[in-house]
């Protein structure tokens, strides 16, 4: 599982979370919606640390990150070691695919394994083989990232991030920097992956993707969680007035 507890994050005087909670059970895919500025990506950036909480627990599989106290309102990850292990554990998908440009896409895809985990290069080969089926770019292999279209070059991240195996995956708003036609074949493949159970958290502005796959549904708002529930909850029957107000201006 992925726990946040109470987790705060200013950038100086101004507070960007302020107290956020919630828990992404194996299997579960927790969508995560708001408005421009709500916390989203600095709540998914947190759970890997690429950004530093300012207060609050982070764990996951039961495993807390070791915080080191800096004055009364900051801290930082005690052990660059731990980060770098939880980290390597859960795939994280931009909203800007972040392929190395100079490598294909196999050995985009291989980097990690072979260098980071030291899986053996016929073994990482074969695997990375496997997920690029996966996510529709058997073809691809071979070629650079700058020579596919946004949609490919955005399976080709997913298939980085699933050639690792990963615990749980983060994805930031993986379709908004497509052009309409590609969102769909993206969305497909995490389709997909939400269908074999694995643990996700998605932030996304695709409301009808996340009605559609999500097993748990928050509504970010100014740092915190105004309302969370089932998506049948949140969005055939909003509570809150800002809520039902943001649910109709993406609509
Ligand atoms: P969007 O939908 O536009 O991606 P978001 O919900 O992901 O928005 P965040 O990126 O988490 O929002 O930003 C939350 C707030 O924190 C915003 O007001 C943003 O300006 C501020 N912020 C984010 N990163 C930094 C930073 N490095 N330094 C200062 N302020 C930041
Ligand atoms: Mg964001």
């Amino acid at each position: 599982a992925i726990e946040i507890r109470d987790l705060h994050k200013s950038y100086g005087a101004i507070e960007v979370l302020k107290g956020v909670s919630m828990t992404a059970y194996p299997g579960d895919v927790v969508a995560v919606i708001g408005g421009s500025g709500s916390g989203k990506s600095t709540m998914l950036r947190c759970i890997n640390m690429l950004e530093k909480p300012s207060s609050g627990r982070i764990a996951i599989q039961g495993e807390a990150y070791e915080m080191r106290q800096l004055g009364t309102n900051a801290m930082e990850p005690a052990s660059p070691k731990q980060v770098q292990r939880i980290r390597s554990q859960l795939g994280m998908v931009f909203q800007n695919f972040n392929l190395w440009p100079h490598r294909t896409v196999l050995q985009n895809v291989i980097e990690v394994p072979i260098h980071v985990l030291g899986v053996p290069k016929e073994q990482a080969v074969a695997r990375g083989r496997d997920v690029l089926a996966r996510v529709g770019l058997a073809e691809k292999e071979d070629v650079y990232p700058a020579f596919m279209s946004g949609g490919q070059q955005q399976r080709a991240a997913i298939a980085r991030v699933l050639a690792v195996d990963p615990l749980a995956m983060l994805f930031d708003e993986p379709t908004s920097a497509l052009d309409p036609e590609l969102v769909g074949e993206v969305l497909s493949v995490i389709r997909d992956l939400a269908a074999e159970k694995r643990t996700m958290v998605l932030v996304t502005h695709e409301m009808a993707f996340a009605r559609d796959v999500a097993s748990h549904v928050i509504y970010l708002r100014d740092g915190r969680i105004e309302e969370e529930g089932p998506p049948e909850q949140i969005f055939g029957d909003p509570q809150s007035p800002n809520l039902q107000q943001f649910i109709r201006s993406v609509a």
